[in-house]
């Protein structure tokens, strides 16, 4: 799905779409806004087509149409809208906001203006007539005052609205980039982030780019004797291992199952062979308590592979190179980094 990149139009979208939720029944939440945004900017013509005929039979779009929807022709942008929408949304109250200051700081000029006007005309004999319209004017314009303050008032509510509609956004963003079990990047977040340093890399040949892939060692043995809660429990410590290993260096990604990933960015074969390595010596060193009981597992161990980005290499192959090394350092007896061009390291 193509978002515009002008933001007047975005703006407009999203001036649209929020009537038409209104219009039909369409719970404000940041699904719906992601849905009915997409349905005014016409990005894909078949979710129009299908809003419309959910439209059309119910009268609305009950919450398990907008979901399913969304799932299909919104989430895989969900990211990269989000953070739109959160400028967006407040680029649209902003200027509201302005422009209804302005209103009401220009009636209240208005106001003194003809209460100042009275004054000069009391001080003239028989303008009776004259001044009884002019009070009336004046009745008008307080109206109009309180009127233009009420509106104010609203469009500060809709403030408070937008910044709670905001942090939403925000745990929608994260919930979409994070593993659910270890809370560390999902797979998700590792495709858009090794595709970006890639990009990045092409405008910078020179600067090195590595990456690692690990494997628990024998993890269906884990699962079979100490049970998948158990097994769970393992995977969320070795998550820990591998964000401490990196120390904020490196962007660290559940892949799979047992399998994680760290993209090093600035970082050479060298340099990612020996955070590879410490990753290998900690998880070594863990020790898992049992559930309830004082005895810690058997020791865990990993096997990586380390592989450094060659210029316009896809991503596909450069994930596939460091595999190929995991899978050189599982044939080598597991427990050790296999990198490029580098001597086995246990
Ligand atoms: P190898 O050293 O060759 O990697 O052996 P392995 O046993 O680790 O590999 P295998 O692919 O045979 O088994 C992986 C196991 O990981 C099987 C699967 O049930 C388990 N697994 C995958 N995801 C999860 C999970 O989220 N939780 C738990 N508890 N187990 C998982
Ligand atoms: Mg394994
Ligand atoms: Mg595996």
């Amino acid at each position: 799905m193509q978002y515009p990149e002008d933001a007047t139009r975005a703006a407009n979208y999203l001036r649209q779409a929020i009537p038409l939720m209104v219009k039909h029944g369409v719970e404000p939440n940041p699904r719906n806004f992601s849905l009915w945004y997409a349905y005014v900017a016409k990005s894909n013509l078949k979710l129009n087509e299908e809003l419309d005929q959910v439209i059309a039979k119910y009268g609305t779009c009950p919450a398990d149409n907008s979901a399913d929807l969304f799932r299909r022709y919104i989430i895989d942008d969900e990211v990269d809208f989000s953070q739109r929408v959160q400028a967006q949304l407040g680029e649209v109250v902003n200027s509201l906001s302005q422009q209804s200051s302005d209103m009401s700081e220009g009636s209240g000029q208005y106001q003194s203006f003809l209460e100042q006007g009275i004054e000069n005309l009391k001080q003239h004999h028989n303008e009776n007539d004259l001044k009884t319209i002019l009070s009336s004017l004046l009745d008008q314009t307080r109206q109009a005052t309180e009127m233009t303050q009420q509106f104010q008032c609203q469009i500060n509510a809709a403030h408070v609205e937008i910044s709670s509609l905001r942090k939403e956004l925000q745990s929608i963003q994260k919930e979409v980039t994070l593993d659910a079990l270890t809370k560390i990047n999902n797979r998700r977040a590792f495709d858009t982030r090794l595709q970006h340093e890639i990009d990045q890399q092409a405008v910078n040949p020179s600067r090195p780019l590595a990456l690692i892939v690990t494997d628990i060692d024998h993890f269906k043995r884990c699962n079979d004797k100490y049970g998948h809660v158990m097994g769970d429990k393992i995977l969320q410590s070795f998550a820990k291992v591998l964000e401490h290993c990196c120390d904020g260096v490196g962007f660290c990604a559940r892949y799979g199952g047992e399998e994680f990933v760290v993209i090093l960015p600035d970082h050479n074969l060298a340099q990612a062979a020996g955070i590879a390595e410490k990753i290998r010596l900690t998880t070594e060193r863990m020790k898992i308590k049992q559930r309830d009981q004082e005895e810690t597992v058997d020791q865990l161990t990993t096997s990586l592979g380390v592989a450094l980005y060659q210029p316009g290499e896809s991503t596909i192959g450069f994930i596939e190179r460091a595999d190929h090394y995991l899978y050189q350092a599982k044939e080598g007896g597991r427990n050790q980094v296999v990198a490029e061009n580098q001597e086995i390291k246990n």
